[in-house]
């Protein structure tokens, strides 16, 4: 009665009392998380209660179950064993591709980076669950395959499996009558992870044995990973219970990378491909491919391919040269071919009103607050320079109302010099764009 219900649930209802005697009160407790847990947490509570009950000052002291988790392996991040761990791994992480070490840190996603380490070098006890979210290509998917591979080195037992093949498996194992065996085989794992949870929104029933599963991994100290493509508050969850548990560890996000890491990244990426290109080279690239790090790598798949042909002689030796010429040949097709191209302008001062929470009628109107003022630049911003919609100053000033050309230049050039200084306008005018080039998402709760 002193505790809410899901912490006695979990924290409480697995142990068991073993013995005591006129000193000592000994309880039984499935994993050494729950030592840690329970003697962190509610040890003055559980403490005064057998004391109340027994009418004796007692020592509560915790024992592990004998059956409980091995002791993991060791790690070393440049020395990693070639021996393949015993766990059998349900579903193996892409290791080869993704790890830490070909994660590029930078200001967007150091927490991220840090809370990821964190999990792996203490699993079950640092941040669980551990919830990563952010934008489409900004690395979600890599760091969870990171912690996976880490995770596996170290011995662990990891399930890693996108929010869909959940959903399918278990479906599956309803339609095979094997729903046992399917959780079964989940209480095995050290750690869970899984990918882009938003999916998980209004599937009634897969979102009853996620919970059932999170609860039983959790309350055992097993790790959990989560990411998605938004914060658990806007899931859409039809289970206020599950999001109240997703918000109960650790909630971190990867911002859009600014101009240094992004270069950084590219840098590291055409080491990695053995691709030469000098700093210049570097900062016109990523100065014109903003949108995500997989529009980044696509950009640099492409400078191969065009480099290769144009340097025949480069085929098949140790590496390639990229040229401004090629550099600037390929950026320009990439924008010449870019569906932006396609954008209608509606589209984009309905989702620019809609992201400063304005009415279209507003950002076309007289109002002049700074809130209006600053989305009406925006706008002017996307259609006269960033999107490459080639609109002249004329038309943007026509389609907001009739405002002047030289109005328009002004607005726009205010964003252009800002965006590389201000990190909250900058992840504005990414989070419009994104919104601009996505199609809906399924259960959006915000349509
Ligand atoms: P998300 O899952 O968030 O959509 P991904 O993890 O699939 O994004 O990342 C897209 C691509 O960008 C991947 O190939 C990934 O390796 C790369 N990437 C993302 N962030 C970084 C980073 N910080 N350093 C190196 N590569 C990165
Ligand atoms: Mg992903």
């Amino acid at each position: 009665m002193q505790l809410p219900r899901p912490t006695f649930e979990t924290w409480l209802k697995p142990t068991e009392g073993l013995s005591s005697d006129d000193r000592n009160f000994v309880v039984e407790v499935p994993s050494p998380f729950y030592i840690e847990w329970l003697e962190r947490r509610i040890y003055q509570t559980i403490q005064r209660t057998v004391e109340k009950l027994m009418g004796a000052p007692l020592e509560v002291t915790f024992q592990v179950r004998p059956d409980a988790l091995a002791p993991p392996g060791t790690y070393d991040d440049d020395d990693r064993p070639e021996r393949l761990p015993g766990a059998a791994i349900p579903h193996a992480p892409q290791s080869a591709r993704y790890n830490f070490k070909k994660f590029v840190v930078g200001p967007s996603n150091q927490l991220a980076y840090n809370a990821s380490r964190a999990v792996v070098d203490s699993i079950g006890l640092a941040y669980n669950p551990l919830f990563i979210y952010s934008g489409v290509g900004l690395g979600k998917t890599h760091l969870l395959n990171a912690i996976a591979d880490a995770c596996f080195w170290k011995g662990y037992t990891v399930i890693y499996l996108t929010c869909e093949q959940f959903t399918n498996e278990f479906i599956g194992a309803i339609r095979n009558g094997t729903t046992e065996d399917f959780r079964q085989r989940y209480r095995q794992a050290h750690a869970l992870l899984i990918d882009d949870v938003q999916f998980l929104g209004g599937k009634d029933q897969t979102q009853e044995a996620f919970f059932h599963i999170f609860n039983e991994l959790h309350g055992s100290g097993r790790q959990i990973v989560l990411t998605s493509d938004r914060p658990p508050k806007s899931l859409g969850l039809l289970e206020d219970r599950l999001r109240s548990r997703f918000e109960g560890g650790l909630t971190v996000d990867i911002q859009a990378p600014d101009l240094e890491t992004r270069m950084a990244i590219l840098d590291f990426k055409a080491r990695d491909m053995e691709i030469f290109m000098d700093d210049r080279l570097l900062e016109m690239i990523a100065k014109r491919v903003q949108h995500n790090i997989r529009e980044l790598e696509g950009v640099l798949t492409r400078l191969v391919a065009y480099s290769r042909w144009q340097q025949p002689q480069s085929l098949g030796s140790a590496g390639s040269t990229v040229t401004r010429e090629v550099a600037s040949r390929v950026l320009d097709d990439l924008a010449a071919n870019s569906p932006r191209h396609q954008t209608d302008p509606q589209r984009i001062l309905l989702e620019v009103a809609r992201h400063y929470r304005l009415t279209v009628a507003e950002l076309l109107g007289k109002g002049r607050t700074k809130k209006v003022a600053l989305a009406r630049q925006v706008t002017m911003y996307l259609l006269h320079t960033d999107l490459e919609m080639a609109m002249s100053a004329t038309d943007v000033g026509r389609l907001l109302g009739g405002r002047d050309h030289s109005t328009v230049i002004h607005g726009a050039g205010k964003i252009s010099a800002e965006i590389n200084e201000d990190p909250h306008l900058r992840q504005d005018v990414l989070t419009i764009k994104e919104a601009i080039f996505s199609a809906p998402l399924p259960n959006d709760i915000t349509r």
